[in-house]
């Protein structure tokens, strides 16, 4: 991984790459910012910039061919340390056993870099045995934190990190970065901006994702027939993404976009603002007052929020689309 892969995250960077070139890197550094802008892959880059045996000084870019660029490029780094939550937590006997193999000696590079991903996700009890290494920091060993949700780390854990913050692209800059890396789906780009929410990582795996492609067709045609469809099926609907969370989201999302694409031509009637305009026809026949459209797109921000806090997904995904059948129907 190279730091010029990581698009949009130009400001964290710098700030890394200025402490390289004044040999003051930080003991621990805390990578805060929503998923999927890049957090783990700039810990991936500074990790490999700092062992490559040939790094281009000038550029900030590792060689891509030396022993050590090749193990980290193959994720198999004996200096690379990456700890991810077990199940729902990062455990007490995780950070041990992580610990115990930083301090084995490195005979083989210059850094050992310790990278916890998630690291909200810590115990009580991991939390304060990382503490103690963080307190007593070794040369040449960087822990790289990783969260989407600083706010749930122990205040003594934060005040021993560099923070370094990420953030959400705007949606210019997005569709710019994927008219470049992907051309030939510029049909598509629209709908996977909005969809991807300030994500690069995401709206790539919009674009590459067939299944959300399908899905979408599926669901909308379910939306324009909504008004006569029953209930069971709705229900019978649902059931195939039952504990889909990721695709659940993605559904909510469209939903959000449909009605508000239809919103938009109802009260403004300006189609050049459509997400969805290659359903132009469709949201042109959806009958739905002002008011009801806005009770409906709630109805799935409200399903986005408890999927957000853990309800079983197709429940939600059932309970925002029967409540806007209600509404439909009214
Ligand atoms: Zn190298």
């Amino acid at each position: 991984m190279q730091f010029s892969e990581i698009k949009g995250q130009e400001k964290a960077i710098h700030i890394l790459q200025c402490a390289i070139a004044n040999r003051h890197l930080a003991h621990a550094y805390l990578f805060t910012g929503p998923d999927g802008i890049g957090k783990k892959k700039t810990a991936l880059a500074l990790a490999q910039y700092l062992n490559c045996d040939a790094p281009d000084e000038t550029h900030f870019t590792s060689c891509g061919h030396c022993p050590s660029c090749l193990q980290s490029e193959c994720g198999s780094h004996p200096d690379l340390m990456i700890l991810e939550p077990d199940g729902n937590s990062i455990k007490i006997e995780q950070i041990r056993n992580l610990l115990s193999r930083v301090a084995l000696r490195n005979y083989e590079s210059r850094y050992k870099i310790i990278l916890i991903n998630d690291a909200h996700l810590m115990t009580e009890q991991a939390a304060n045995c990382l503490l103690k290494t963080l307190e007593e920091p070794t040369d040449n060993t960087i822990f790289i934190l990783i969260t989407a949700q600083a706010q749930n780390l122990p205040v003594t854990i934060l005040s021993r990190c560099q923070q370094i913050p990420f953030h959400l692209l705007p949606p210019t800059q997005i569709q710019e970065i994927l008219q470049q890396l992907h051309p030939e789906r510029q049909s598509q780009i629209g709908l996977v901006t909005a969809l991807a929410q300030g994500s690069v990582s995401t709206a790539e795996n919009l674009l590459a994702n067939e299944e959300i492609a399908t899905a979408r067709q599926d669901f909308y045609q379910l939306l324009i027939q909504l008004e006569k469809t029953s209930a069971a099926q709705i229900i019978g609907w649902c059931e195939q993404w039952d504990k889909n969370k990721k695709m659940v989201k993605a559904l909510l999302e469209l939903g959000q976009l449909w009605y508000h694409d239809v919103l938009v031509l109802h009260t403004a009637e300006r189609i050049d603002l459509l997400i969805n305009q290659d359903y132009l026809a469709s949201l042109k026949s959806q009958a739905a007052t002002p008011q009801q459209l806005l009770t409906i797109l709630q109805y799935f921000q409200t399903g986005l929020t408890q999927l957000e806090s853990n309800a079983s997904p197709r429940l939600v995904l059932e309970i925002a689309l029967l409540k806007t059948q209600t509404v439909c129907t009214a």
